[in-house]
């Protein structure tokens, strides 16, 4: 059976069969053509320093959801009180992380029902420096315009949740959006005499939460567990991590999506031991039993979850293990 090749130049299409190919690629040999080494290539292509855009889309029944990276920070073991410390270099070392921390993504996503678009976290702004800050760049780069936004839901008051709400010069990011905070995070946040107790490290994320919440005066909503943002995106919440600290279920059909804010901060760690609670948190006993609590109703009920922190895109799944739960992130899917 004759064998066929093709060749597509310049001027089409051309079929040649496999004797009048084998007489070509001599004929290219002997120019030295097909000997030329990669060295001596043409052009030293200069390495190229700047990452790509990134954004991820996927659907939730008929509403569109877009995880958006702000950037990344390096979550140092230190941060973890509880963590055996050998057993965590041993899981990080397993898992291709440097043995002095895990590095974090830092996720904010996107929900266009159809009817509303809405922004669920908005990465640090220019709180945590150039690591970070990218929100605003590839929510750009994404499709929609920050103008677009109809309301941003804040699951927490830290500054790498709502550091993006703000510009550099302290002005509103989004003009024509509701800015949606739990209540009992709103009352923490904003309180004098908890910021006044608070610790010297602790007062600058009092003082931004602060500064953010003047910046919308007027725009600011409390919402409560249970309010329903849009039909099917509702709060949940999630207490621990912060004391108002809210989970936000998408639902459409019969899929379902759980955006859960800082349920886990370090993918290699907490998963392996929940109950490796982080620093930050303001009650570390209550934010171990609702990471538990979460992991038993996702692993158990196969929902999709999207996290702050996990590595980026941040979507996946968790499933219960012999000893505590291992983390499965979702199919890269090339379609919507
Ligand atoms: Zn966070």
């Amino acid at each position: 059976m004759q064998i066929r090749f093709f060749i597509y130049a310049a001027r089409g299409a051309m079929t040649i069969d496999r004797r009048e190919f084998l007489q070509a690629t001599a004929a290219i040999a002997a120019t030295g053509v097909v000997a030329r080494s990669v060295g001596d290539a043409h052009a030293k292509a200069p390495l190229q320093t700047a990452q790509n855009a990134s954004f991820y889309r996927f659907k939730t029944g008929d509403i569109e959801v877009t995880s958006i990276t702000d950037g990344g920070i390096d979550l140092e073991l230190r941060l973890f009180p509880n963590a055996d410390k050998a057993e965590a270099e041993a899981i990080l070392a397993k898992t291709g992380r440097p043995k002095t921390g895990s590095p974090a993504s830092i996720n904010a996503f996107i929900v266009n029902t159809g009817g509303k678009l809405i922004v669920v976290d908005t990465g640090t702004g220019t709180f945590f420096g150039p690591q970070a800050g990218l929100f605003a760049a590839n929510l750009s780069a994404s499709g929609y315009s920050p103008d677009q936004v109809d309301a941003v839901i804040i699951t927490h008051m830290h500054p790498d949740h709502l550091g993006g709400l703000t510009k550099a010069d302290g002005k509103p990011a989004f003009a024509n959006a509701q800015i949606l905070v739990n209540e009992d995070d709103y009352k923490f946040w904003t309180d004098e005499v908890i910021t006044a107790k608070a610790p010297d490290e602790a007062k600058p994320f009092f003082r931004f939460a602060q500064a953010t919440m003047k910046a919308y005066e007027g725009k600011v909503e409390r919402f409560r567990d249970g309010t329903e943002f849009a039909p099917g995106v509702t709060a949940v919440a999630a207490p621990g991590h912060t004391p108002g600290h809210t989970m936000i279920r998408v639902s459409s059909g019969k899929s379902s999506l759980l955006i859960w804010g800082d349920i886990v901060h370090a993918t290699a760690l907490q998963f392996a031991r929940p109950e490796w609670a982080i620093s930050f948190d303001s009650d570390q006993a209550a934010a171990v039993a609702t990471r538990k609590k979460v992991f038993d109703q996702v692993s158990g009920s196969g929902t999709m979850v999207a996290g702050a922190h996990l590595d980026f895109p941040g979507i996946g799944f968790v499933a219960r293990e012999s000893s505590g739960y291992s983390y499965h992130p979702a199919f890269w899917s090339p379609k919507l």
